[in-house]
């Protein structure tokens, strides 16, 4: 688990904000502000934050839905704008949050599982058949389900055959965007088990994004913790949920009791309201609601550094 499927390097994204008295100042959202992280194969990477911190923005940027600003993508040691969208569909899928919108209504399941397959004539029309019921299967459905529309299906169905399409071109890395929080608790722990069972399988990688910490430390072999649109905290999930360091983790994690997605935790609560990403506090980004904040936190931004081995904080405590 050492060679990097995915390198992402002072990665910024900033949108001009549109409409209203600071249209007219070229104020900018920095939704991402300066993000770096590397991904392995075969391995899980848990992007946690509350929403507002960047991580639905990151994701888009790593599909190549969008474009940096600043800093670069490399997806196999190659820049990903340079690999076209169909190659790119290949290599990379996504898994959504909303099983309920992100599968098209009209269409048979069959049909949507085999989309990429058809493109890119990966098969004969058998073939194919064959291959989507295996996919099917893969994902604890049955054959015969690829002629039902998708309103046949529960939530927790439908998640399994956004993933049976995802895995369809046996793609190298699968972004997953929140894909377990719109679904009941007792079935969110079946779906993470069938994605870890697949990973095993296709040797996949995974970056995960969650604003759920229980359900990131479940499924990450590592954890990124994101707040303001930079990265407070990187370690292993192991060293996260035992040794968090980052003032922020640690009130997170007060959230969660047990690493155990079916129990649930209580509601977070940290004093104040996140600052807006138009204009995020000099200094450290959380200095604004740390319980521990000192005199340099409003005045100097603390670099993510290594504070022990194979775990990076960004915080003047350390
Ligand atoms: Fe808190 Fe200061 Fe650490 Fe920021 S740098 S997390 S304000 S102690």
């Amino acid at each position: 688990m050492s060679e990097n499927i995915l390198e992402i390097k002072d990665v910024k994204r900033h949108y001009p904000v549109s409409g209203g008295l600071l249209s007219l100042s070229k104020a900018t959202v920095k939704a991402v502000n300066g993000i770096s992280l590397e991904v392995k194969k075969g391995e899980t990477l848990g992007l946690v934050g509350e929403s507002g911190c960047g991580k639905s923005t990151l994701a888009r940027l790593l599909t190549g839905l969008e474009k940096p600003d600043f800093g670069s993508i490399l997806f196999k040691g190659r820049k990903l704008d340079d690999w076209t969208a169909a190659e790119r569909s290949t290599v990379l899928q996504m898994v959504f949050q909303d099983p309920y919108s992100s599968l098209n209504p009209r269409q048979r399941i069959g049909n949507i599982i085999s989309e990429s397959m058809r493109i890119h004539r990966s098969g004969s029309k058998d073939e194919i058949q064959e291959r989507v019921e295996e996919l099917l299967v893969q994902v604890g459905l049955r054959p015969e389900h690829h002629k039902r529309y998708p309103h046949e299906f529960s939530g927790g169905q439908r998640q399994r055959i956004a993933i049976a399409r995802a895995i369809a071109m046996n793609p190298d890395l699968i972004i997953c965007d929140e894909p377990v929080s719109a679904l009941d608790v007792s079935v969110q722990a079946q779906v993470l088990n069938l994605l870890k069972s697949i990973q095993k399988e296709f040797d996949l990688s995974y970056v995960f994004i969650s604003h759920d910490l229980s359900v990131v430390s479940h499924i990450s072999d590592r954890i990124a913790v994101m707040y303001l649109g930079q990265l407070m905290e990187l370690t292993t999930a192991e060293k996260l949920y035992h040794n968090p360091m980052h003032p922020y983790t640690q009130i997170l994690l007060e959230a969660v009791p047990i690493p155990d997605p079916a129990m649930q935790g209580e509601d977070v609560i940290i004093e104040g309201d996140m600052p807006s990403p138009i204009s995020p506090p000099n200094g450290c980004p959380f200095h604004t609601r740390c319980p521990r904040v000192m005199d340099i936190c409003s005045n100097e931004k603390p670099e993510l550094k290594e504070a022990e081995e194979q775990h990076k904080v960004a915080c003047h405590l350390y």
